[in-house]
């Protein structure tokens, strides 16, 4: 490797070294996203954006072929919409934006900039929503949200950040849940089948759950430095909300009833998450099915052949293109291909296609693995294909590295103190029993920095004591410290 070629890739802090160094070394150089002027708000770049986009397209689908349908809510909140739900006013409050002026005039209602949407959408929903003939509703938003955040980091926890947010409302107890499972388990198959994120699927505690909710329920992932990341939320919100806006209807008996509403949410969150779960000291490693481009061919040879080697790989490239794939082409002369194999490993590109005058004569090229360095050499007959199933490959490889890990980094622990030296030797998940007390789990808190992320529905073990206190534990609990 040449000089130039290690000092490039040097630039990166090791993730050894200074894990959250190396996250935003990454994300800067990948040109993902910019700081803006404003604290706790970022820019996002368009490779970061193209990154969400395909979230948003693929969820999009999936809430589609569900029965949902898209609409969109204001920004603005009044004030006293906030005051109708007790809970989710405490909860909110404290990261709540206020418009106090507009038009040059103070305004008669102070307006929040919306955290969430639950109470605009509950007075709108009050207004809509007769009988049961005007059920179920199955609304969702795509939008931006802010919350005053006091520690922020780039797409895992900023101020103002991008979302969906499904809002549904049900005749009974039974169908408002089982929407609240049903969407839990979109969010479970696309962060794993899309992402290629292994997530542990969950309860949150009542001290854990959304301000509002009667339940709340969370996918949450391992990041390579042990930490976890509550990748998507969703809540059971009974007649909360209901009971707050009066929400009824006339029920099938000519009686009248508050509806059961529900709220889920994933955010571009799940971008900083699929980069503190797949990247390492080269750089980013980008899922292929949410990747901006999936593969990169870069030209190789002498410059004698070069024209006929970038004509050839022209014609690859409108091939794959052709065949849906999301391919670019690096064909700048001026540029040596090692320092373009870096450039695009840096980025995260899945695949590598490398193609020089000796495969040309051969009919071939070399398909290379982001995430395995593995090289293949390809009959350009069926490159589609190949090239397809490189990419379903790497995707497999990324989320069995990511399960491996995960299991690497999960410890079962029976006590405090276990749990204490687990935590301060090495970085990851512990499971343990909990008696179910807030002072218990506050106390696990306090020791170690902790916090329960959920309670797994399929613990790998059952635990039958408590870790503080030693009474008979009422739930096998997920523990972690968390972005
Ligand atoms: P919640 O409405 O609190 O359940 O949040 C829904 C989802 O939004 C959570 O599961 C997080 O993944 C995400 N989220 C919450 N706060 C932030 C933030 N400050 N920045 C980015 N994502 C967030």
């Amino acid at each position: 490797m040449a000089n130039e070629d290690k000092q490039f890739v040097t630039e990166i802090t090791p993730q050894d070294e200074d894990f959250s160094r190396w996250y935003i070394d990454v994300i800067k150089k990948a040109d993902l996203m910019d700081y803006s002027p404003v604290r706790g708000c970022i820019v996002f770049k368009p490779d970061g954006y193209e990154i969400w986009e395909h979230i948003q397209e693929e969820l999009d689908r999936r809430f589609k072929e569900t029965g949902h349908r898209n609409a969109y809510f204001p920004l603005f909140i009044p004030e006293s919409f906030f005051q109708k739900e007790k809970e989710h006013v405490e909860g909110f409050n404290p990261e709540l934006p206020w418009v106090t002026e507009a038009g040059g005039e103070k305004l008669e209602e102070r307006l929040a900039i919306r955290p969430t949407s639950e109470t605009m959408i509950g007075h709108m929903y009050e207004k809509w929503i007769q009988s049961y003939r005007d059920l179920p509703v199955l609304i969702n938003q795509w939008a931006n949200v802010v919350r005053w955040e006091k520690r922020t980091l780039p797409f895992l926890r900023t101020s103002e950040f991008l979302w969906q947010e499904g809002h549904t409302a049900h005749e009974n107890e039974q169908d408002a849940r089982e929407e609240t499972m049903r969407m839990l388990e979109i969010y479970r198959d696309f962060v794993e089948n899309y992402l290629a994120i292994p997530v542990i699927v969950g309860q949150k505690t009542p001290s854990e759950k959304f301000a509002g909710a009667v339940d709340t329920y969370s996918i949450e992932a391992m990041m390579k430095d042990g930490r976890a990341v509550q990748a998507g939320t969703s809540h059971y919100l009974g007649t909360n909300f209901a009971n707050a806006f009066d929400i009824q209807y006339l029920n099938r008996d000519n009686v009248r009833e508050y509806v059961h509403t529900t709220s889920w949410g994933v955010s571009t969150r799940l971008i900083g998450s699929l980069i503190m779960v797949h990247g390492d000291d080269r750089g980013l490693a980008l899922p292929p099915k949410v990747a901006p481009k999936q593969v990169m061919i870069i030209p190789i040879g002498p410059p004698k052949t070069r024209d006929a080697v970038v004509g050839r790989a022209d014609e690859l490239f409108a091939e794959l293109k052709q065949a849906g794939v999301r391919v670019g082409i690096d064909d700048r002369g001026d540029i040596r291909p090692g320092w373009k194999f870096n450039e695009y490993e840096m980025r995260g590109v899945p695949v590598r296609l490398e193609i020089g005058p000796r495969d040309m004569e051969n009919g071939v090229c070399v398909l290379v693995s982001r995430i395995s360095g593995e090289k293949k050499v390809v009959s350009q007959d069926n490159l589609v294909e190949e090239v397809k199933a490189m990419l379903e490959q790497v995707h497999n490889e990324m989320f069995e590295r990511a399960k491996a890990f995960r299991e690497e980094h999960f410890y079962s622990v029976d006590t405090l103190e276990e749990m204490k030296a687990s935590m301060d030797e090495k970085r990851g998940f512990t499971l343990a029993g909990w008696c179910g007390s807030e002072a218990c789990e506050s106390h696990v808190k306090e020791e170690t920095g902790a916090t329960s992320r959920n309670i797994p529905f399929e613990p790998e073990v059952t635990k039958t004591t408590c870790l503080v206190c030693g009474e008979a534990a009422k739930h096998t609990v997920v523990f972690a410290r968390a972005y």
